[in-house]
Order: C-alpha cells, then structure tokens, then sequence
C-alpha cells in the first residue's frame, strides 16, 4: 500500500507532534529515524525521502512528508509570518514591568508588551528567539502567558528574566 499524502492533509498534519514518528530513507536504502534540519536538506536535494507516521488511537498511518515546504515552516526552519504573525523585521515594541509581580526578587519577571508594529504573538519560541537576537532578552518558553485585547490593541504578558532586560 502507497503511503498517504502529507500535503494532502495541509496544515492539520501534526508535523510537531511529539508522537509524530519521522523516517528517513537514503538515498543508499539506509532507514533512520527522526527529521530536523539536516534531514530536510536532504530531502529538498533529493538525498532522502521523509515519511512520518501519525500515530492514531486504533491504527497508524504511514505519511510520505510530500510538501518539505510546509514540514519547514512548521518546524520553524523556514519562517513562516502567516503561521507565527511575525514579520522578519526588528519589532517595534513598548513594554512595561506588570505592576503584579509577586516576588521582587525572582528570576523572572512578568512584563506586559506590545507590538507597535502590528505584528500578532502566535508562536511564543519564534517571537522569543526573535527577541534575543534584537533585545537580548531572555524570555521564558515554558509556563503561562497571556494576551488581552482592548480598544488600544493587544497587550501581551511575558515571563522575561530580569537581568536580560537591563538595556
Ligand atoms: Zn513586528
């Protein structure tokens, strides 16, 4: 039997899925297991062939990842603005220490921000690396955060750690 179509599925296919199962096939016939980076390098120049298994509750299927383009971008190897709302540009953002915070003297501290430039937080791990690069901030990827909307726009609340935010 042909394995399915990735593509087919379009973006409901649980590339990030922890359960999602990645096969690589060489081009040499070797078999290994799991896909990053590298493995879609060597898809996109023909090397190696994906195929994923989604594990379903009664049976599983056999995917062949047909749409490398879409793999990428879920897994943030290429950035996808549509997906994350976030354009590849240096944001523009004000911010301000959430007068809540409850232990002065924590690691982490919350702040409320927003993006001046429009753009919307879908993905936390992208806007955070993207503030690194451009601010140096440390932000927390694990744990809550939240985003509120009122007539003034979107105000979201992070957890950044304080010394990272110094500058
Ligand atoms: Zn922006």
């Amino acid at each position: 039997m042909e394995p399915r179509s990735a593509a087919a599925v379009g973006r409901d296919f649980p590339y990030t899925l922890a359960t999602t199962c990645y096969i690589e096939v060489h081009k040499d016939g070797r078999v290994t297991q799991g896909a990053g980076t590298d493995a879609y390098q060597r898809a996109l120049a023909g090397e190696s062939r994906l195929f994923a298994v989604w594990p379903g509750q009664w049976r599983s299927d056999l995917f062949a990842i047909d749409d490398l383009d879409e793999f990428a971008r879920a897994h943030g190897i290429v950035h996808d603005e549509e997906r994350t709302g976030l354009a590849e540009h240096i944001h523009d953002v004000k911010w301000a220490l959430a007068d809540r915070e409850p232990n002065p003297r924590s690691q982490y501290v919350s702040i409320d921000l927003r993006l001046v430039c429009r753009c919307t937080v879908n993905d936390r791990r992208t806007f955070a690396s993207q503030m690194r690069e451009q601010q140096g901030w440390d932000m927390a990827v694990t744990g809550g955060w939240s985003r509120q909307t009122n007539a003034n726009g979107t105000t979201y609340t992070f957890r950044v750690r304080r010394r990272s935010l110094s500058s």
